[in-house]
């Protein structure tokens, strides 16, 4: 659907003017870790936690049976794809806005998971369902903060894994998540003169050159262990290990972490090949492995079931 492209390409346009992960140093960050302190909260819970939504300023205007709807929905689907809602305590400041979408949002990790989201107060059931962010900074919460350099791996995982956790949890088509990634992940090609991800500013690179990193990975968990575990195995691993994004970690024990998991070198060799060189455009062959044809005018992707890799890309999706 054109609007949906339009309104994600706005979305992370407006995200890549204020990056929204490891953002520690952001100056409003105390102030809102202190709103959501100051609550009144209202406490969801979630199979393995609690999320504390707090309305800031009584968030006017705002129906909030909706909103706390969106929120569970989306906690669902971070449960399925980690095994448990993946971090024990999760707080979420809601900020109403005039207009009918989901907004802005930006999370922190150093003083304990945290999102502000900014949401329309006349945002409505289709507005909800159609909205990417909420479950984008869970993502977010789940995985370890990381330096700076390596926005592009939180980012991309947010991209990639987003959509990947509502398909499995039977809230998105799986055709909708391979629609995003032909779309998106050409936006993340190399141009003449990039260097190797690390240290990329560029929103295209961050987000779906990111995304197309985390693809690979998905490849190469799969095919090291002969696809007998796959890339989600790894990531709850190091959501376990890890706790959250309440941490930094090197991008190395991230991915050893995710490899002891697989009993496989799956993540390390890829981590450092993308970091240190711009990696070659496979984006087309990547697809026909997996067996995903070319959108036609804005419309799903065709499947190939004889594509080599078809079974790793049903599994991607499955319930
Ligand atoms: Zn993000």
């Amino acid at each position: 659907m054109i609007a949906g492209r339009r309104a994600l390409l706005a979305g992370l346009l407006g995200l890549a003017r204020a990056p929204d992960a490891s953002a520690s140093e952001d100056e409003d960050s105390a102030a809102v870790y202190a709103a959501a302190a100051r609550g009144p909260a209202q406490a969801l819970h979630v199979r393995g936690g609690e999320i504390r939504v707090t309305f800031a300023q009584g968030a006017p205007g705002l129906d909030r049976a909706p909103v706390l709807a969106w929120i569970a929905r989306n906690a669902q689907a971070l449960e399925v794809y980690f095994g448990r809602f993946p971090v024990a305590r999760y707080a979420l400041l809601v900020r109403a806005q005039p207009g009918e979408r989901v907004g802005h949002a930006t999370t922190w990790g150093y003083a304990g998971p945290i999102t502000r989201v900014d949401v329309g107060v006349r945002a409505d059931a289709a507005a909800f369902a159609e909205d990417w962010v909420m479950a984008h900074e869970m993502m977010h919460a789940a995985l370890p903060n990381l330096p700076r350099r390596c926005l592009w791996v939180q980012e991309g995982a947010s991209t990639w894994l987003e959509p990947v956790a509502r398909a499995q949890a039977g809230q998105l088509p799986a055709a909708e998540v391979w629609r995003q990634a032909v779309e998106g992940m050409p936006h993340g090609l190399p141009r003449a003169g990039d260097g190797g991800m690390d240290g990329t500013q560029a929103w295209g690179r961050l987000y779906w050159g990111g995304a197309a990193f985390w693809l690979q990975a998905e490849i190469a968990a799969f095919e090291a262990t002969d696809g007998r575990r796959t890339l989600r195995d790894g990531l709850r691993a190091v959501n376990r290990a890890s706790g959250g994004n309440a941490v930094v970690w090197p991008p190395e024990r991230l991915t050893a972490v995710a490899d002891a998991a697989l009993g496989a070198p799956a993540l390390a060799p890829l981590y450092a090949r993308w970091a240190a060189r711009p990696q070659p455009d496979d984006l087309a062959a990547t697809f026909a492995r997996l067996g995903v044809g070319a959108a036609r005018a804005g419309g799903p992707p065709a499947f190939d079931d004889h594509a080599p890799l078809a079974a790793l890309r049903r599994r991607i999706t499955a319930p």
